[in-house]
């Protein structure tokens, strides 16, 4: 059987995370060997390879994974975890929001809508360690992180803080990759995993 992905489907942009993951598979040439669900139960959790965290609003995503009962889960999860944007603010250890209890899976801390308002969205062609050329990346109310621990890798900054970070079998952007047409960052994600 074939690699099993879920997407947390509690709020946020899902569908394009499921999209983007097919997209990704069916351009590395092995769409048949991914399956890729929306999840939203502790169970449905437990046997799949790799879960992805979509971006959203954070707030609502952490009140939702604790009232769901996802919170041990998900921290208890051995698979990779793939988290874009408002997951990115999940994965950290700290978060300069009280309302939002992080899965502190990775060694970060997390500023939320980092860029202001007058940036509250924008695109940018960023450099991420790795990739050949430039990731056209989409930028939404972004969050940055900062003070990177032991064993994580940054792989792209911005003037404004660490935009992408690494860690083994977790990938936190705070961008999203899941729009837009490029699937290098899932490929590198699935093979980071050894998925594909
Ligand atoms: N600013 C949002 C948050 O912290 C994240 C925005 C996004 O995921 N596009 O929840």
């Amino acid at each position: 059987m074939g690699a099993r992905i879920g997407v947390l489907a509690l709020q946020g942009d899902v569908s394009e995370h499921i999209d983007a993951f097919r997209n990704a598979a069916r351009a590395f040439g092995s769409e048949a060997s991914v399956m890729v669900t929306p999840v939203r139960k502790p169970d449905e959790i437990t046997d799949l390879d790799a879960v992805a965290i979509p971006g959203g609003e954070s707030t609502t995503i952490s009140r939702l994974i604790e009232k769901n009962g996802l919170f041990e889960p998900l921290v208890e999860f051995e698979g990779g975890i793939f988290a874009t944007c408002a997951g990115m603010v999940m994965m950290a250890r700290s978060v300069d929001d009280p309302r939002i209890r992080p899965l502190g899976l990775m060694d970060y801390t997390v500023i939320r809508n980092a860029f202001g308002r007058q940036r509250e969205s924008f695109e940018a062609d960023v450099k991420i360690a790795g990739l050949d050329r430039p990731f056209h990346a989409v930028f939404i109310r972004a969050p940055v992180a900062e003070h990177p621990g032991n064993g994580i890798k940054i792989v792209g900054t911005l003037p404004e803080g660490i935009i992408a970070l690494e860690q083994e079998r977790y990938m936190a952007l705070s961008f999203h990759p899941e729009l837009g047409n490029d699937p290098r960052l899932h490929i590198r994600f699935l093979k980071n995993c050894g998925l594909i």
